[in-house]
């Protein structure tokens, strides 16, 4: 895993992952990141807290051992290293739910905030230990991870990749059997594609049945895993709607849904992580690459994945603007909405773009607040993540500092000042060349 050659085909494999809708360039070179200062107990104290739901005006922070340990009034004690947090804000770390993740990226991630990340479509080798990580409160230069391992698509779908040969199912296949491996691999929840391609000039695919669908998300249920799924077209969203799906991993951006679409999606309680990252056809990464809050912290990494911004085409639909009215009606009927980004892909790299998908979700109607708790309270919710997402005595240490206040001013989410994970501070110092 930390070979320089395993990275290399790690990040490969991940860039044939993306949506279908953008296509996704070569790897890019990277480096280890560098060593950060041991953790202890601190407060941070006289601060703005978002603590996932709800904003505290003022109040102090105490954490110790990892852990958040008070939130309120702290007594002041020369045992505790003291940060003035007057005029800032105290997040939770954020979370993206939608990557597909690599070594590198989830240093990259934590250099921006993003403390956990979850995968959706991988390679199972990755999966024992990011468990191990997760479970430990120790000292880590990269975000945490759960993942689906390998998805469940059909020979020739979606993710079209003749280089990695991964079992798909086909109309022979026991579905039971196939989702009880995947389960016996380490997936922590099951990834479902209905992906059937198009419009021309991409090719049409094959694609997964909706009865397939039916059947992969029941077994996942049986295997107590949560089901998601790829569906870019309200048709398919609708219909993993109706299989049963708990969550959908990215918007649909064909077509911009109907009251009665809408409601449906609602009722069938799935939550719906948009991805507008995908479709804003660099819109978010021009934007990061223009900011001086953002530029001296990237990695060689991210720089190259956010100047890959695609070429336009003319008569292209405004993917973006049909995406984000759907993702305002979805957020108005009460659908979960949780921020992902789809990272490593064209114009959209780990950790960065979680700051721009946010400006998305506020401007798709979300606004400030929503968009904070669809990074932090949100997935831990929808994915039963009890140890992170708020800022809450007994949680994880994993916090984000920010000057100015994002709950008003999602802007503000990208000047960081301080950001620990496990308690420990995070050095943000990019990787060299
Ligand atoms: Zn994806």
């Amino acid at each position: 895993m930390n070979q320089p050659t395993s990275r290399r085909r790690v990040l490969s494999l991940a860039a044939y992952l993306g949506a279908a809708a953008v296509g996704v360039p070569p790897a890019a070179a990277a480096a280890s990141g560098p060593r950060a200062a041991a953790g202890g107990s601190f407060v941070i104290r006289d601060v703005r807290v978002f603590d996932g739901r709800r904003v505290i005006e003022r109040a102090s922070v105490l954490v110790a051992e990892g852990l958040i340990r008070a939130v309120g009034d702290v007594p002041a004690s020369p045992r505790h290293r003291v940060h003035d947090g007057r005029g800032r804000t105290l997040l939770p770390g954020l979370i993206d739910c939608h990557v597909h993740s690599f070594d590198e990226g989830r240093a990259d991630a934590l250099r921006f905030g993003v403390t956990t990340e979850l995968d959706m479509f991988n390679d199972p080798a990755i999966l024992p230990a990011a468990r191990r990580q997760r479970r430990s409160t120790a000292r880590t230069e990269r975000a945490d991870l759960w993942s689906a391992g390998i998805g469940v698509t059909v020979p020739g779908g979606h993710p079209v990749n003749p280089d990695w040969d991964i079992p798909r199912v086909t109309a022979g296949t026991d579905i039971d059997r196939f989702v009880a491996d995947r389960v016996a691999e380490g997936s922590d929840y099951i990834k479902v594609i209905l992906e059937d391609g198009g419009p021309p000039p991409r090719p049409s695919l094959p694609s997964l049945t909706p009865e397939q669908a039916r059947q992969v998300i029941a077994a996942a249920h049986a295997h107590r895993r949560r089901a998601v799924v790829h569906a870019e077209k309200l048709r398919l969203a609708l219909a993993a709607v109706r299989s049963g799906a708990d969550g959908l991993v990215h918007a649909f951006w064909d077509g911009e849904g109907g009251p009665g679409d809408i409601a449906e999606i609602s009722r069938g309680g799935a939550f719906v992580v948009p991805t507008l990252s995908v479709v804003d056809w660099g819109a978010g990464a021009r934007d990061l690459l223009a900011d001086e809050r953002i530029t001296p912290w990237l990695s060689p990494t991210q720089r190259y994945l956010l100047e890959q911004v695609p070429p336009d085409r003319p008569g292209r639909p405004d993917f973006l603007a049909i995406g984000s009215a759907n993702v305002g009606r979805l957020h108005a009927a009460g659908v979960p909405i949780l921020a992902g980004t789809d990272t490593p892909i064209r114009a959209n790299a780990n950790g960065v773009s979680m700051l721009a998908e946010l400006g998305h979700l506020v401007r798709a109607g979300l606004g400030p607040r929503a968009a904070l708790a669809a990074a932090t309270s949100a997935p831990a919710r929808a994915f039963g993540l009890a140890d992170r997402g708020r800022v809450a005595p007994g949680l994880r240490a994993d916090l984000l500092l920010v000057d100015g206040d994002p709950t008003t001013d999602i802007g503000a989410v990208r000047a960081i000042t301080a950001i620990w994970k496990n308690g420990h501070p995070v050095d943000r110092t990019p990787p060299p060349e």
